[in-house]
C-alpha cells in the first residue's frame, strides 16, 4: 500500500465550483500531438471532463475562453535542490541572518509557478527548508509548486558529508540505514534518497565505486519499500547504477554510463523504473552558462579545472546514455539539478536526441509517474487535480516558448489561477500594441 505524501495532504484549498477553458488547443501530456478545438472542465479544482470547444459551456460554469493557446499539464521537475544560496554579499556587509535563507526559497519557489512547473521533487535541501515551506503553503502564505522531498540524502560516511551543509544524513552499516530511513519517514519525506555512487560536484569524490555494501543499500531498498516508499538512487558510475537497478530503486538519478550497459537499460525497461539524466546540472558545472548548444557557450566556470572536465565528459556520456535509455525503451523523466529551468532543460533533451513530444512527456507524465503521483498529476485527463498551464503557442513546434515567461499566460494550481502573464496587469496607461489580458485575467480571478 502506497504511503500518505506529505506533498498532498499540504495541498492548499482547491478552487471552488465549475470552470469551463475553452477555446483551446491541447497538449495532454499523455504522448499524443497537439489537438485543436479543445476544451476542459474544472471543478472543485479537479479535471471533470475532456470536452470540444463547440460545446456549450456547461451548466453552472464559468468560461474562460483561452483564446487558441495551448492547455498542457503543469510541468513536473522530477530532480532539484535546496542549497539555501543567498547573494553574496559586499565585504563588511551585514551577514545574512539564520532566517533569511528562507525568503530566498519562497522566492524561488513562486519562480518554479510563474514559469509552469507546479510539481517539484527536492531531491536534497537543506535542514527542513521544503517541510518549513509546504506548510507555511498550506496555510496560504504564499503560492508554491506541490512540493516533494526526501528529507535529506542517505549516504554513508563520505567526503560529500562535508560538502554539501545539512543535506545529508550518513549512517553505516545495515541497522544505521535503516534508521536513517525511517528518521527521513519521521521527518516528513515523500521519498527516500540514498547514494549510491559519489557526486561529481566534489573534488574527493570518483562516479566509481559502489559507495556502499550491498547489506548496507538492501536496508535502505527493503526499509523504504516495506513502508511504501519509493527509492530515489544517486548513481554516476556503473558499478552504482547496476546495484540501484537490482536493489529495485524506483529512479535512477544521472546514470551516466548506461549506454554502456545494454543489459542494465533492459533491467530498467522490464522493471519500469525511471531514468532522470539532470543535463542541465552538467552544463552549470562545465560553465555552460544558458545555452543550449554547448558548442555556443562563453565559458565561464565556477569550479575547479578538474571538475569542469569532468564534467565535459559527463555531459557527453549522460546523453549518450538518456539516448540509449529512450531507444531501450527506458522511462525518462525530467530533472534540470538546478534551479528554476525545467524550460531549458526541455529544450536541452531535444538538443541531445529526443523528440518534442519524448522531452514534454519526461516533463508532465512520466515525471508524474517518477514521484508516484500519476494517479493526481502529470496528465490533463478526467479525475486528474486541475494543475494546469495555459502556454501562448504550441510547446511542441515552438519548446523555447517553456522557458520565456512572457509566454506563460496562465497556471492553475487546483483550479485556482496562480500565476502567469495574463494575471501581471499591466498599469494602464497609452493603448500599445499587443492584446489587451487583463480583461481576460478578470475573469478569472477571485472575486
Ligand atoms: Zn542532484
Amino acid at each position: 500500500m502506497p504511503h500518505r505524501f506529505p506533498a498532498l495532504i499540504a495541498a492548499p484549498a482547491p478552487g471552488q465550483g465549475r470552470l469551463w477553458l475553452t477555446g483551446a488547443r491541447l497538449f495532454d501530456g499523455t504522448g499524443g500531438q497537439v489537438r485543436d478545438d479543445a476544451a476542459v472542465l474544472v471543478e472543485d479544482g479537479v479535471i471533470r471532463r475532456v470536452g470540444r470547444a463547440s460545446e456549450p459551456c456547461p451548466e453552472g460554469a464559468r468560461p474562460l475562453d483561452v483564446g487558441q493557446r495551448t492547455i498542457m499539464p503543469g510541468l513536473v521537475e522530477a530532480h532539484t535542490h535546496i542549497m539555501s544560496e543567498t547573494p553574496r554579499t559586499p565585504r563588511g556587509a551585514e551577514p545574512f541572518l539564520p532566517g533569511t535563507p528562507a525568503h530566498f526559497l519562497q522566492a524561488e519557489l513562486r519562480e518554479f509557478l510563474r514559469m509552469g512547473v507546479t510539481t517539484v521533487r527536492f531531491t536534497g535541501a537543506q535542514a527542513e527548508l521544503p517541510q518549513e515551506a509546504r506548510q507555511a503553503m498550506r496555510y496560504g502564505a504564499f503560492r508554491g509548486p506541490r512540493l516533494l522531498t526526501c528529507g535529506k540524502i542517505i549516504s554513508v560516511t563520505a567526503p560529500g558529508g562535508r560538502f554539501y551543509g545539512t543535506m545529508y544524513r550518513e549512517a553505516d552499516g545495515p541497522d544505521d540505514m535503516r534508521r536513517a530511513v525511517r528518521e527521513q519517514i519521521r521527518a516528513g519525506a515523500d521519498f527516500i534518497k540514498v547514494m549510491t555512487t559519489g557526486a561529481r560536484s566534489n573534488e574527493l569524490e570518483d562516479p566509481d565505486p559502489l559507495q556502499l555494501t550491498a547489506a548496507e543499500l538492501a536496508a535502505v531498498a527493503d526499509e523504504a519499500h516495506r513502508m511504501g516508499y519509493r527509492l530515489c538512487a544517486h548513481a554516476e558510475g556503473n558499478a552504482g547504477s547496476e546495484a540501484a537497478i537490482t536493489s529495485g530503486a524506483d529512479t535512477i538519478e544521472h546514470g551516466i554510463f548506461l549506454h554502456q550497459r545494454p543489459d542494465l537499460l533492459d533491467a530498467m525497461a522490464g522493471n519500469g523504473q525511471v531514468l532522470v539524466p539532470t543535463l542541465s546540472g552538467y552544463y552549470w558545472m562545465a560553465g555552460l552558462g544558458e545555452v543550449i548548444d554547448p558548442a555556443t557557450a562563453q565559458r565561464a566556470p565556477e569550479m575547479p579545472p578538474a571538475l569542469v572536465e569532468l564534467a565535459d565528459i559527463n555531459l557527453k556520456n549522460g546523453t549518450a546514455s538518456m539516448r540509449a535509455a529512450r531507444d531501450a525503451g527506458v522511462k525518462i523523466a525530467l530533472g534540470s539539478d538546478k534551479e528554476v529551468c525545467a524550460g531549458l532543460e526541455i529544450q536541452r533533451m531535444i538538443f541531445h536526441g529526443l523528440t518534442p513530444v519524448q522531452a514534454l512527456v519526461a516533463a508532465t507524465s512520466t515525471a508524474a509517474q517518477a514521484l508516484g503521483l500519476a494517479g493526481h498529476v502529470g496528465t490533463v485527463e478526467e479525475g486528474k487535480l486541475a494543475d494546469l498551464l495555459i502556454v501562448d503557442g504550441d510547446p511542441l513546434a515552438a519548446p523555447g516558448l517553456l522557458a520565456d515567461p512572457a509566454r506563460i499566460w496562465l497556471v492553475l494550481q487546483l483550479g485556482v489561477p496562480v500565476a502567469g502573464q495574463a494575471l501581471e496587469r499591466e498599469i494602464p496607461g497609452p493603448p500599445g500594441p499587443g492584446p489587451d489580458l487583463s480583461q481576460q485575467a478578470a475573469a478569472v480571478l477571485p472575486g
